[in-house]
């Protein structure tokens, strides 16, 4: 048992508080990470306003990174002292999992959403009652976070320079959108890439496109700050949103789109997109709808064209592997996405949401310790 600081929160018409509480010393597979940083995604967002039911009071928080501080029975691959990044949990053993697409995993929603393990047994014993744990298999928003072995990826020696605080964000925001270019979509060397929506998941798509050699990249969205640095990082054309759209996909790539891939999860672009495919093209698909919302795609224009829709979870990413390349692209200067970010102490969590909100910073990020 460590005493340790959560910020908890208990619903969306509340801000977080940061209250003591005491986390469990990890049991056989599991890690206990002293958080450095922890990044927000629009999935805090999400869970806290319950469109992710997650049971509550919860500790949100699932771009960690730390240092490992003591391990369970049976870890072998980190030993305490490593730094690691802690991504989603996954169960290791469905047929997804066992596929190296642990996004999907048929358990997904036990090890991520449930609240705590999937025993049903919380990391937290709070004087104030159940807190509830183990979102994403993290609860990074706290200066301690029991993970498992399998959803910490160890940061490779080569990286021991850049600050770790940074590194968080690389096991979900930025591996969802540069995974679903370089591995969801598999995007091709002189092929049209569109991104809607400039947020941290977009501009991944977009470094990770230039990584690809996609031409021409046209970046979509409503900020012209982001606009601008969509162009920076490698969008070779940029389009406001609420403009015509298709005018410009007109005179920018008349022979139509090899890949669009939407981060907005709104459907009239999503359809614009997939009526602008060339033969062959994907649509993949990031965004959160509402929960009821329904595409309307014509059947032949989708079978006639061998055309694919593709909805992504975490960029497919297998993230033992995938993490380092990322790291590998960030060392090289080829993945700078420290250009996303802006740092928060922790106590200024409810301040950090708010700029994440606003638009204003990309990638929030919370300095922990
Ligand atoms: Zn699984
Ligand atoms: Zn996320």
């Amino acid at each position: 048992m460590t005493a340790i600081r959560a910020a908890v929160c208990h619903g969306a018409h509340g801000p977080f508080s940061i209250e003591e509480a005491a986390i469990d010393g990890p049991r056989a597979g599991e890690v206990l990470v002293r958080i450095v940083g922890a990044g927000i995604c629009h999935t805090d967002m999400a869970a806290r306003d319950q469109q992710v039911p997650v049971p509550l009071p919860i500790v949100l928080g699932h771009e960690g990174s730390g240092v490992i501080e003591a391990v369970g029975p049976g870890v072998t691959e980190v030993a305490p002292g490593d730094a690691v990044i802690l991504t989603f949990a996954s169960c290791g053993t469905c047929s997804n999992c066992s596929d190296d697409a642990p996004a999907y995993c048929y358990q997904f929603g036990l090890y991520n959403f449930s609240g705590g393990r999937p025993d049903g047994s919380k990391a937290f014993n709070a004087e104030q009652g159940v807190i509830h744990s183990h979102f994403f298999g993290q609860s990074s928003f706290a200066t301690h976070a029991l993970a498992s072995e399998r959803n910490v990826v160890k940061v490779p020696a080569s990286a021991a320079h850049v600050p770790l605080d940074l590194l968080g964000p690389l096991g979900c925001g930025l591996q969802t959108g540069a995974g679903a270019v370089l591995n969801s979509m598999a995007v091709k060397s002189g092929r049209a890439l569109l991104v809607i929506g400039a947020g941290a998941v977009g501009l991944s798509a977009v470094m990770a496109g230039k990584i690809a050699g996609a031409n021409p990249i046209i970046a979509v969205d409503l900020h012209d700050n982001r606009l601008a640095l969509a162009r920076e990082l490698g969008a070779t054309h940029t389009v406001k949103g609420g403009g015509d759209l298709e005018a410009a996909l007109r005179e920018i790539c008349p022979e139509g789109l090899h890949y669009a891939f939407d981060t907005t999860g709104i459907a009239a672009l999503i359809e614009l997109a997939f009526s602008w495919l060339a033969p062959r093209g994907i649509v993949g698909l990031v965004g959160a709808a509402d929960p009821a919302a329904m595409l309307h795609l014509n059947e032949m224009a989708l079978m006639g064209g061998g055309k694919r829709i593709m909805g992504i979870l975490e960029g497919d990413s297998d993230p033992k592997i995938f993490i380092p390349e990322l790291i590998e692209h960030h060392i090289a200067g080829r993945f700078p996405f420290e250009k996303l970010v802006e740092t928060f102490a922790f106590e200024e969590i409810n301040e950090a949401f708010a700029a994440g909100e606003s638009g204003r910073v990309i990638k929030p990020i919370l300095k922990v310790s």
